[in-house]
């Protein structure tokens, strides 16, 4: 479980410009410092990229005494317009020392609730600043950077996730059960190619925390009732659900392409039972009435305003 500590609480403005993206858009994870004091307050790194011409902190989230939000995930990182890593910043110059070990023990919840979060093994693809191509900077300081590369793996390994062996006559669908994942989870992050062949002994990574606590969501009307009207089919124009026959249509593909083929399957344009499910998905990740279908409460969390 992380908490993340409310742009407000920090006094952070709101920023100039959002850029939305959906989960699918993260490939992987950059650690930066800000090489300034690290009592430095993020309000004045926001300034400090608001003076630099950015629309925002460049920022995913802060790391310190617990992750603060900056930009989130559903939103691009600022001053970046190709970015695909969730920019995490430790304020301070870790040139030299390392931040305090609570801090890094943070980071390691944060990347596995970054995996869980996402639904794809971020994870996988870590870097430094400095280590980005084309990137002259010391970011994220030279100590930090050695922490990374030499102890970082041992502890994702150690797994903010847990690991379930396996034992006689488990079955995929019991340990996703029992550990409160799906039998999707478990196959993408293990990597298993036939779901009914897993033998005892085998060693299965979890998901890390499911239950985060950004921004997101919270009571609101259903968006179920009324109907799937008819239109030019554009994003936000009306309802999608699971009819038969299937709806179709550029508004389809856009919410297949904005959860994920992980979650909602290839982005086909044809709204099936993957679709569906894909977006009940989404809907248990941010927090609004889990009903499977694509009205204005769901278009409005993927930044489409509507016009229903
Ligand atoms: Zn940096």
């Amino acid at each position: 479980m992380v908490n993340i500590i409310s742009r407000e609480a920090n006094n952070l403005a709101p920023p100039r410009s959002v850029q939305r993206v959906s989960l699918s858009h993260w490939q992987g994870i950059t650690l930066h410092h800000t090489a300034g004091p690290a009592n430095q307050s993020l309000r004045q790194i926001q300034q400090a990229a608001f003076s630099q011409g950015l629309v925002d902190t460049h920022y995913s989230f802060f790391i310190r005494d617990g992750v603060h939000m900056g930009r989130g995930l559903y939103a691009r990182p600022a001053g970046d317009r190709v970015n695909v890593n969730v920019q995490v910043c430790f304020p301070g110059n870790w040139s030299n020392s390392l931040p305090p070990s609570r801090d890094l023990d943070t980071l390691v919840e944060l990347i596995g609730w970054l995996d869980s979060e996402i639904g794809r093994s971020v994870s996988d693809t870590i870097v430094g600043h400095r280590d980005v191509p084309g990137n002259a900077t010391a970011c994220p300081g030279d100590r930090l950077a050695r922490w990374m590369r030499d102890e970082l793996p041992g502890r994702l390994a150690a797994g903010a996730g847990g690991v379930h062996t396996v034992a006689p006559g488990d079955t995929l669908s019991a340990i996703a059960r029992q550990h409160g994942t799906s039998v999707g989870e478990l196959v993408e992050l293990n990597g298993i190619a036939d779901p009914d062949l897993i033998h005892p002994g085998q060693e299965l990574r979890l998901p890390g925390s499911s239950s985060g606590g950004s921004s997101g969501g919270g009571g609101g009307s259903s968006d179920s009732g009324g109907g799937g009207s008819s239109g030019s089919n554009q994003p936000g124009t009306r309802m999608l659900r699971l009819t038969s026959p299937m709806m179709r249509g550029p508004d389809v593909e856009f919410v297949q392409r904005w959860i994920g083929p992980r979650h909602a399957g290839a982005a086909d344009g044809i709204f099936g039972p993957r679709t569906r499910d894909g977006v009940r998905w989404y809907q248990r990740m941010r927090g609004i009435t889990v009903d499977g279908i694509v009205g204005p409460q769901t278009w409005s969390q993927m930044g489409v305003t509507w016009r229903g």
